[in-house]
């Protein structure tokens, strides 16, 4: 079947006459704190002062895993600290004329234990995606993968991971409950697992869907990995409004109902040592570079990424360190397109295999509830959320820092006018966030190794997504909830059960 996605609610006048096209806005980049990191390259020669404060648990990085671990601990003397102004990490938001969108994470697949306990807890109503989930650009038409050149292939990858799913051996996340079946496919690439059964220009396809999720090629990424991943084509997807920020909304208003100053924002941590039967955590505020102070606590959860925990933890084991230091991320590019009129119909999550700028978008389904809208105006405004893994990282991060917004929006237009002839004028704003190390990559051998890394050091918790080395909302749960277990010998009161235990 081919699809005619793009929509016609085209003026005429717009795209015949192209000089009567308004400049499209481009405002700063959002995304890496990029100072703040660089700032961690001398945090060896700031002083640490005696503790002003003294807290049971301290928790660093306010992405979904710090949340969650904070979540869990919220009824002890808990306080997160959070570098960026927002909390959220990756999973943040922004609007548009009213419309949310993701400035980087989108939805969530895995409902199993012990997420789907969790999503409970928190009281979230999980709603599939319902319109085709996936297209396909082959060309100069839109396709769903089922109906369209790969629907042989892709049916028969669709039934053999289904089938894969239910099976003891599949490679699970948590990567610590992994049968040893399971592990063997983290020493092989996807591309060698997928070889011998299906066609090159199928398995091409596949390598964007690597690229963007996974940090790395297709042959270079584990198949554990892969096939984790890839597997949700076999099984329903969901996605709050927003994207996974919706899901971080309700940890903070869960954590602000448990109790005030719970969480503080703007705060880069540079430095963090046991001292006897206490973690000494020292900080300094974003807005006063030399205000630099320590509090004290009986256990600290560190959730945020392996490479900057490696910059500011003492203490770590040589194989701990090794292993930390030897892990690579993809730098990224994430582009809100914010238009005036929904211009787009195709699938949700729009996949381009030869693009050379961007991987894919996603096209939430459009608020139609908003009627005093459609009454003022002919069209609803709506937002495509662009995806541009870099190819090479280190070119990536250079371009991020480099390049100016508007050179990049620029580019991203074009190639996204190619592939779906939105109409001259529609596109209002640009809205580019960057990420230089965001994406962790899976590469082959990493999961297995990491499946055996303590996650402890001392009275410290290694808590981060890249535990499980997939960047996931399930990796960042899952270490929240088991960085918060981990704190309990620490923590007289806690009452916390292992999640290990619920699968
Ligand atoms: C562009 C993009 C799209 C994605 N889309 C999806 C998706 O649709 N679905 C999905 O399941 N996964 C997706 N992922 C992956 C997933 O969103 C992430 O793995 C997950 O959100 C990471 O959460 P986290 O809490 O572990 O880490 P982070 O979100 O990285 O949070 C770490 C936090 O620590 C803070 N921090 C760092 N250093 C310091 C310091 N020194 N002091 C204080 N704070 C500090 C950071 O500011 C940050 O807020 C995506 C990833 C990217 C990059």
């Amino acid at each position: 079947m081919t699809m005619s996605p793009t929509l016609s609610g085209c003026n005429m006048l717009e795209n015949t006459l192209p000089f009567l096209k308004k400049p499209i806005k481009v405002p700063p980049w959002t995304g890496d704190f990029v100072d703040a990191q660089d700032r961690l390259q001398n945090s060896k020669t700031f002083p640490i002062p005696n503790p002003s404060d003294t807290f049971d648990v301290v928790v660093i990085g306010g992405g979904i895993s710090g949340l969650t671990a904070a979540y869990q601990l919220r009824d002890e003397n808990v306080l997160l600290l959070e570098r960026d102004s927002e909390l959220g990490g990756i999973a943040k938001q922004g609007h548009y004329k009213g419309i949310p969108y993701s400035l980087g994470s989108a939805y969530l697949v895995d409902t199993q234990e012990p997420f789907g306990s969790f999503y409970n807890e928190l009281g979230l109503t999980l709603t599939p995606v319902e319109r085709p989930v996936n297209t396909l650009r082959t060309q100069k038409e839109w396709t769903t993968f089922a109906k369209g050149p790969f629907a042989k292939p892709f049916e028969q990858l669709r039934a053999q991971l289904k089938k894969y799913v239910q099976q003891p051996d599949f490679p699970v996340l948590p990567i610590e409950n992994a049968s040893s079946a399971a592990l063997k496919l983290d020493q092989i690439s996807f591309y060698d697992y997928l070889k011998a059964d299906y066609p090159l220009d199928f398995i091409h396809c596949i390598d964007a869907y690597c690229r963007s999720s996974l940090g790395g090629m297709i042959h270079e990424v584990s198949a554990y990995a892969g096939i984790n991943f890839y597997s949700e084509i076999a099984t329903p997807i969901y996605a709050f409004p927003g994207g996974n920020a919706y899901l971080v909304q309700r940890l903070i208003n869960l954590l602000n109902v448990a109790g005030t100053n719970r969480y503080r924002t703007g705060i880069s941590v540079y430095n963090i040592q046991q001292n006897g039967d206490q973690v000494l955590t020292s900080y300094y505020k974003n807005s006063d570079p030399f205000s630099f102070q320590t509090v004290a606590s009986k256990s600290v959860i560190l959730a945020i990424p392996y490479f900057t925990a490696l910059q500011i933890l003492n203490g770590l084991s040589p194989e701990q360190q090794a292993l930390m230091f030897g892990m690579q991320y993809g730098a990224y590019l994430v582009a809100n397109c914010c238009f005036d009129r929904e211009v787009f119909q195709g699938g949700y999550d729009n996949w381009l295999s030869s693009n050379p700028a961007f991987t894919h978008f996603i096209a939430p389904p459009s608020p139609k509830q908003n009627t005093s809208l459609e009454k003022k105006k002919a069209y609803y405004p709506s937002v495509l959320t662009v995806y541009a893994p870099f190819r090479n990282s280190n070119a990536g991060r250079a371009t991020l820092q480099t390049t100016p917004p508007p050179n990049l929006a620029e580019k991203l237009e074009k190639e996204l006018h190619d592939v779906i002839q939105y109409p001259n004028g529609s596109l209002q704003e640009v809205r580019l966030t960057r990420y230089g190390h965001q994406v962790l990559s899976s590469k082959t051998g990493l999961i297995q190794k990491l499946s055996k890394m303590p996650k402890t050091v001392g009275r410290i918790i290694l808590a981060h997504s890249d535990g499980q080395g997939m960047a996931s909302v399930e990796s960042a749960i899952f270490e929240g909830l088991y960085g918060a277990y981990l704190s309990k010998p620490f923590l007289a009161s806690t009452s916390l059960s292992n999640p290990l235990q619920f699968i």
